[in-house]
């Protein structure tokens, strides 16, 4: 037999060191580790009772709780996969990965179950609730009437879990990672931080997502500190928790830790239990970053993405300061190239270009896929990341956008994150989006969409001076769009495609 070292083997791993340590939080309940270790080998043989075998997938909806911790080691225990989803998206989005996953088993919460009903059942499999609706299983009960968990050995080489791209540039697509993918982003993310076994992470961003799982979550669980799922972000309440519990750390997207810095109570919080903050996913606001690190937060910007499970690089604890919105340098066990004009690696350096990388956490390829996973490696097993990457004389790596993104305008490269990072530099703009819209002359030129502070007074004129005074004339945008909110998906990111469909349908050659 060989031995199993699968992500299921963690808690029972863990319970055998610090069995009496709490693993997870969440209101009025704890678990140790030794009682994680429990449920998960319980709640492995129910699903192995319903018929999960290796390689099944298991679909789980539902805000970040213990039970998804559960039912993702329990999976993994199975050696079957774990397909957590977003519940933010449509129906009809559900449906889909349902059926491009192919789940023969459904987990959900009780806030998804309207959801879980219009999305519609499965055609074979099973519905598991955690408070059930007519037709589905009980969560509880089935783990009360479960047998001993599967003997079954899982590699590092077996795949663990389904993770859906944000759906940023297309249709999300679901990045294969396997049990060593996940481990060695873990190892990653543990050589880079000062993460401790005592430690207190809240888990703010969400599970369904790469920041949420894999850059402190996961990490911490391995090096037996305790994590605290929070169903739902609210500012205010996570500021308080913070000083409450002694927060040590989290993990967010961008949006949080504005609205965390923008909310009334921000001044009053005592922030100096925390030991380390990091954020990744999109590009931050230059203020937003300055404002947690003037606090003495060390803030810590990571960079990556579903395919790498998902760290590619980081702030260092010393260097941040002088480097507050950069993407850090490259994780221990990670490579990092530019693409070269013959589609082959070249050193990175300060020009920009698109950024390759390979190593053990970097997936194999796409579910279901085989066109897109082949096309998204170069030269083996460099993996295209699809972003422009630049390095400073530090070696810091600065994230300069999406080639996808790029507008080309009079022949020019334009990358919209730079217009937008100087948009927001102004107090009276809350948000700005940039867009290409097809032109006569320039063949491309950008479409700027900007949100006004709520209270704050902004001509397009005043602005546009501002642009002007810190961008090469090709960069300002042509047109200038005031707008209540933009389009973002749950994670914050901003959503082009529809900005882009808005600028073409509104904005023809020069009329704006
Ligand atoms: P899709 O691949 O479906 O289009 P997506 O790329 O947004 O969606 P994710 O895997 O969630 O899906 O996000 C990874 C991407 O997020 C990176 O490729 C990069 O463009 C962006 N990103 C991640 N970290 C940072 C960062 N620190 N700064 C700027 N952008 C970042
Ligand atoms: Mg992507």
């Amino acid at each position: 037999h060989l031995p199993d070292f699968g992500l299921g083997s963690w808690p029972a791993r863990r319970a055998r060191i610090n069995p009496d340590r709490t693993a997870l939080v969440q209101a009025d309940r704890t678990l140790t580790y030794a009682g994680l270790a429990d449920r998960v080998a319980r709640l492995a043989g129910a699903l192995a009772r319903l018929g999960v075998r290796p390689g099944d997938r298991v679909a789980y909806l539902g805000v970040n709780d213990i039970t998804v911790f559960e039912t993702l080691f329990a999976t993994a225990r199975c050696g079957a996969i774990f397909v957590p989803l977003n519940y933010r998206l449509s129906p009809t989005e559900i449906r889909y990965m349902l059926d491009d996953s192919g789940a023969t088993v459904l987990v959900h919460s009780s806030d998804t179950a309207d959801l879980v009903a219009e999305a519609g059942s499965l055609p074979e499999g099973v519905v598991v609730a955690t408070d059930p609706a007519d037709g589905e299983l009980d969560f509880e009960a089935e783990i009360a009437a479960a047998g001993p968990p599967p003997e079954t050995r899982v590699g590092l080489e077996d795949p663990c879990l389904l993770l859906y791209t944000s759906g940023t540039t297309g249709r999300p697509k679901a990045a294969v990672l396997t049990h060593g993918n996940l481990t060695w982003n873990t190892v990653n993310q543990l050589a880079h931080l000062d993460v401790l076994g005592t430690d207190k992470a809240l888990c703010i961003a969400p599970l369904f997502h790469c920041v949420g799982l894999g850059q402190i979550t996961l990490p911490t669980l391995f090096k037996g500190g305790s994590v605290e799922p929070v169903a739902k972000f609210d500012p205010g309440t996570i500021l308080a928790r913070i000083g409450e519990a002694g927060i040590t750390s989290f993990s967010a997207v961008p949006t949080m830790l504005e609205m965390m810095w923008r909310h009334e109570s921000w001044d009053a919080t005592d922030l100096s239990s925390l030991t380390c903050v990091l954020y990744g996913g999109s590009p931050v606001a230059e203020r937003v970053a300055q404002a947690w690190l003037d606090r003495g937060v060390k803030l810590l910007q990571g960079y990556g993405m579903t395919e790498a499970a998902p760290g590619v690089s980081m702030a260092t604890h010393e260097g941040t300061l002088d480097h507050p919105v950069a993407a850090g340098v490259p994780h221990f066990f990670t490579d990092v190239a530019a693409l070269g004009p013959d589609f082959t690696p070249e050193p990175l350096g300060g020009t920009p270009a698109e950024l390759l990388v390979r190593g053990p956490h970097v997936f194999g390829g796409y579910w279901n896929r085989p066109e897109e996973s082949k096309a998204s490696f170069v030269d083996g097993d460099w993996f295209r990341t699809g972003d422009v990457v630049r390095v400073d004389d530090d070696g810091w790596a600065h994230v300069v956008d999406r080639v996808k993104d790029m507008i080309i305008s009079g022949g020019e490269n334009v990358y919209p994150a730079e217009v937008e990072a100087v948009a927001v530099r102004l107090d009276e703009v809350d948000a700005c989006a940039v867009v290409g819209v097809p032109d006569d002359r320039w063949g491309e030129v950008g479409a700027a969409f900007v949100v006004v502070r709520p209270g704050a007074e902004l001509d397009p004129a005043a602005f546009r001076a501002h642009l002007e005074r810190h961008l090469a004339r090709y960069k300002v945008p042509k047109h200038v769009r005031f707008t209540d909110a933009l389009p973002r998906n749950a994670t914050g990111k901003i959503r082009r495609v529809e900005l882009r469909a808005l600028a073409a349908e509104t904005i023809t050659n020069g009329t704006a």
